[in-house]
């Protein structure tokens, strides 16, 4: 069995055909899909699919997360802060994410996005639930801000998750190694001179999980077209050929690191 965790599946590109990308995600062998919220309206929207999708026997099991994405967090309030701590205690919600820091698009509210950021790492502490970390050339911010809460929380063995979409640097890579986090790969490992194979190679296989972002980041070979969960099982392909090893082991491996940081039942 192989688990996206982190596919934005309750985006409207999902919507003309959801019920095909989930049978086809399940034809691949794909048991279980983490849904990272955006914003508040999209943690009512994961947690919805969540409850509807629970039966291992009529497809993956699908589950929720609750949090603000760092782009979307320009617009957010401290009322939305407060809504994602209501929505943390929920039994579907699995996970504190999509939360960190992105200075790629806009380099104007990084306070804010700091803020937030401590705000969501303190929440995962106190429900005890990993986070699901967003880092655009942040990486040192990001790095250093969960050092730091780490290092005043109550509960720091609580903070625990994921980088996803990790692509190195590898001074990077010792530093989230360090801080006993789980790193996400997808899609841009499969891109030719992404350097994504090479950044990745010292991370060890039980640090690692697999994941699309769907609808973004498509594997090859269908890059330029909407990304899906069923495309989870080309990372993995491209994971056993870089790393020497079978799909597998790769599946394997992969699918006991997810089980084990998201608490999920393998049936
Ligand atoms: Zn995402």
């Amino acid at each position: 069995m192989l688990i996206d965790t982190h596919a934005h599946i309750f985006l409207e590109q999902f919507q003309s055909d959801f019920d095909q990308v989930l049978e086809r995600a399940n034809g691949v062998g794909v048991g279980h899909i983490l849904l990272p919220a955006i914003d508040v309206a999209s943690i009512e929207s994961c947690i919805h699919l969540a409850e509807s999708h629970r039966d291992p026997g009529t497809g993956p099991v699908l589950h929720a997360m609750a949090g603000i994405h760092p782009s979307a967090v320009q617009e957010a309030t401290d009322v939305d802060m407060q809504r994602v701590r209501e929505f943390a205690a929920h039994p579907a919600v699995l996970a504190i994410g999509e939360t960190g820091l992105d200075y790629y698009w806009d380099r104007s509210f990084d306070d804010k996005q700091h803020a937030f950021l401590r705000e969501h790492i303190r929440l995962a502490a106190k429900v005890d639930k990993p986070l699901v970390f967003h880092d655009r050339e942040a990486s040192e911010d990001l790095v250093r801000i969960v050092a730091e809460e780490k290092a005043r929380s109550a509960y720091p063995e609580r903070i625990r998750g994921v980088f996803h979409c990790f692509g190195g640097p590898d001074a990077h890579t010792e530093l989230v190694l360090d801080l006993g986090f789980h790193m996400g790969i997808g899609g841009t490992l499969t891109f030719k001179n992404g350097g994504v194979p090479e950044n990745t190679s010292t991370v060890p296989m039980d640090r690692i999980i697999l994941e699309t972002d769907a609808p973004y980041l498509t594997p090859a070979p269908h890059r330029g077209k909407r990304n899906e969960p069923a495309y989870v099982r080309l990372v993995a392909e491209k994971l056993a050929e870089v790393r020497g090893l079978s799909v597998e082991e790769v599946e394997a491996v992969t699918t006991a690191n997810a089980a084990t940081l998201f608490g999920l039942e393998l049936v």
